[in-house]
């Protein structure tokens, strides 16, 4: 058994420029004189975004490979305007024994009430509370698994006693504004217009998935965090 407790994130390959933004853009009033790479980019993309002019933003392309446990890319999947998808199948190859173990850090208190929880850090006997269920769960779960894989049982069937917890991968194809939409709900900013409360988890993904927009498209990535997060 491995115990993770990291999200992984890796931009594939993209086809995503600030230029690729205001080109589009410039189609309403210039044509095809937009592709001059002398016209200025900041300025427009800083207009685009303020006034919520969001379709120039979907002339873009971000493929990202994810490893990440079945109750994040769970809520990933929530997203579907822009996005395609491709995951690892349970059905045609044998699940591994990767399982997520949140890091000793991890708040683990919930106070408030829905749509605006906080969460405090545990105490340390908290702390071993989770870490030992969890790894009993995961290893009679897992157990079982192979047990019913040994039996001949289908890897569909087998698959059914697996908890949450497990690690899978995928594919996630989306555009830069699908992409920021998922940023402004699956990130926690202090200067977001609408503050959004996402599971730590899948902050963790989204801000990996941040880091590799800024540094594809800075001024659009830019211009989306100065006008409040909120996707054009
Ligand atoms: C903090 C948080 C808590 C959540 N809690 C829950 C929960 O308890 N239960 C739960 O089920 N989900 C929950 N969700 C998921 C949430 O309801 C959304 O499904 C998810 O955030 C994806 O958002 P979206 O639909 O805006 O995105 P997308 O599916 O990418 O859609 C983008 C936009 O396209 C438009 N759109 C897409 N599809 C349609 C449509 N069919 N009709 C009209 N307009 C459409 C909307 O404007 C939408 O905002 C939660 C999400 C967050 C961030």
């Amino acid at each position: 058994m491995q115990f993770r407790s990291d999200m992984y994130v890796d931009l594939m390959k993209s086809d995503a420029t600030d230029f690729d933004v205001t080109a589009a853009a410039r189609v309403s009033t210039i044509g095809a004189d937009g592709l001059d790479l002398n016209l200025p980019v900041e300025p427009l993309i800083n207009y685009l975004m303020r006034d919520r002019h969001g379709s120039p933003f979907e002339h873009t392309r971000f493929t990202f490979y994810i490893e990440a446990p079945i109750f994040v890319a769970r809520e990933f999947f929530r997203h579907r305007a822009g996005w395609s998808y491709n995951e690892e199948s349970g059905r045609y190859k044998e699940l591994q024994p990767v399982f997520y173990m949140p890091h000793s850090e991890r708040p683990l208190v919930q106070v408030g009430k829905p749509g605006a929880y906080e969460y405090q850090t545990g105490t340390y006997r908290q702390y071993m509370r989770v870490n030992e269920s969890l790894k009993t769960a995961y290893g009679e779960a897992y157990e079982h698994y192979r047990a019913m894989l040994a039996a001949d049982i289908a890897r569909e069937v087998a698959r059914m006693v697996l908890p949450v917890g497990i690690y899978t991968s995928f594919y996630a194809t989306c555009n830069a504004r699908s992409l920021m939409h998922f940023l402004s709900l699956r990130t926690k900013r202090d200067n977001a217009k609408v503050p959004s409360f996402p599971q730590l988890e899948i902050q963790m993904v989204a801000d990996q998935m941040e880091a590799a927009f800024e540094a594809q498209m800075p001024f659009t990535a830019a211009a989306f965090d100065t006008h409040g997060r909120v996707a054009p």
